[in-house]
């Protein structure tokens, strides 16, 4: 098979990043480990930046997200015992729109599907190949059938545990990461949620956050340790945790109900640079991960491939390559903004286990600056709602 972009994975970013190659003329093949049921099974992010969904309106994928999605004008943080409202749209004149993961994976397929193109699913034993020569290639096994792709160009958009970043060598890539010592138990629940706005939590006993994928469906966090398991955590102990981390008038409108879907999930900022090598691009999560407290992994992902796509176009189009020789530093000087503001978030908001008073009271002082300062609030809020691109 031959085509121009051979595009590795297909979440978010190797799904939009198709459809906006597509758009510009420049054909392009999907191949992706998994089977797409799996794929829009997993649960994953809800909140989307307006640059996300104009991007999903530029494939012709953005019509179901503006009937559907909820758009929200603020936030709220709660701490000492009270909520503190923050006005996103005062402060930036933008909103951001709750709408899952699965959706956009699901509009974006759909769209795919609609335009002729091809997205090999169970593709496995992926392997980008020669991408330091003018003549990439990747092959991989379907039904046990060997097969391969010519082309001039690999996007590796297959998540953090993908081949393509594994398969540079260690002597051209240079990592950055931090762990955080602890996790996030989540749970869906086919509840209204607390509040028409999200809830983020700072309490003595951890962090804790409400946010929801509809005005039926509720998603829940906690703070929890690395070591727990959803075995240990029957619905019960859930909402009793929650609640002991919300204040009484949440608490007093909480509606509880059984979990459809419980996971806990490890916290990471990692980067990886550059993100590009020869002729192989890395975006998404395949390049860098942050924790999910700043809600900007779906977005960082959608800012690649924007970056990424107008790239390749000037390249085919005007027979230039200073798009591509630009695209690390410029997505990477975007994705650091988003790693910092999300590592922000973390510290401000979680229990560290050597915090000891001293750091809870800084917390605190931080949150009570942040509510009561109009540049502090318009500080978060610009991030809060993404920067531009
Ligand atoms: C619990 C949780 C909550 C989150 N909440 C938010 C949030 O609120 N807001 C937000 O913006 N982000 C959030 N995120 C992050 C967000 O889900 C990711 O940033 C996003 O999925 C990145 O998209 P991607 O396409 O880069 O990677 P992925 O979604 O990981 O997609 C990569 C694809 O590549 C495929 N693949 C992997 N290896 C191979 C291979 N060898 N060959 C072929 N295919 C392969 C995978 O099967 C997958 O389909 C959350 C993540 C988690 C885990």
């Amino acid at each position: 098979m031959r085509t121009k972009v051979a595009i590795i994975g297909a979440g978010p970013a190797g799904l939009l990043l198709g459809q906006l190659l597509h758009i510009s003329g420049i054909d392009n093949v999907i191949l992706e480990r998994q089977t797409p049921e799996y794929v829009l099974g997993r649960i994953r992010a809800g909140l989307l930046e307006e640059g996300t969904v104009a991007l999903l309106d530029e494939v012709g994928a953005g019509a179901r997200a503006h009937r559907e999605g909820l758009v929200h004008h603020g936030i709220e943080l709660a701490f000492g015992g009270a909520r503190h409202r923050i006005d996103m749209t005062a402060a930036t004149g933008k909103t951001v729109m709750i709408y899952g993961q699965t959706e956009v994976t699901l509009d974006l397929m759909n769209a795919r599907k609609a335009a002729g193109l091809t997205t090999v699913y169970e593709a496995a034993d992926v392997k980008p190949q020669d991408f330091d020569s003018d003549r990439p290639r990747v092959s991989y096994l379907k039904d046990g059938v060997a097969h391969e792709i010519v082309c001039d160009f690999i996007a590796g958009c297959d998540g953090f545990h993908g081949v393509s970043r594994a398969s540079v060598k260690p002597s051209a890539i240079q990592t950055f990461e931090r762990e955080y010592p602890f996790g996030w138990l989540g749970i869906l629940s086919e509840t209204p949620p607390v509040n028409h706005e999200l809830i983020y939590s700072n309490h003595a006993r951890g962090f804790a956050l409400c946010t929801m994928r509809s005005m039926r469906r509720s998603r829940y966090y906690v703070q929890c340790s690395l070591d727990d398991h959803i075995d240990q955590w029957p619905d019960v102990r859930f909402w009793e945790e929650l609640k002991r981390r919300l204040d009484p008038q949440t608490v007093d409108n909480l509606v509880t109900g059984p979990s459809i879907e419980k996971s806990i999930a490890p916290l990471r900022s990692f980067v990886a640079e550059p993100m590009r090598f020869g002729r192989m691009f890395l975006a998404g999560d395949a390049a860098h991960i942050v924790p999910p407290t700043g809600a900007k992994g779906l977005n960082l992902a959608a800012s690649d491939v924007h970056y990424l796509s107008g790239a390749l176009r000037e390249y085919y189009d005007e027979k230039s390559s200073a798009g591509i020789d630009g695209y690390s530093a410029k997505a990477l000087t975007r994705v650091w903004k988003a790693v910092r503001f999300s590592w922000w978030m973390t510290a401000m908001l979680h229990k560290f286990p050597d915090q000891g008073e001293f750091g809870a009271r800084i917390q605190l002082a931080e949150l009570d600056y942040l509510v009561s300062s109009k540049a502090a609030m318009t500080s978060l809020s610009e991030n809060y709602v993404g920067l531009p691109y």
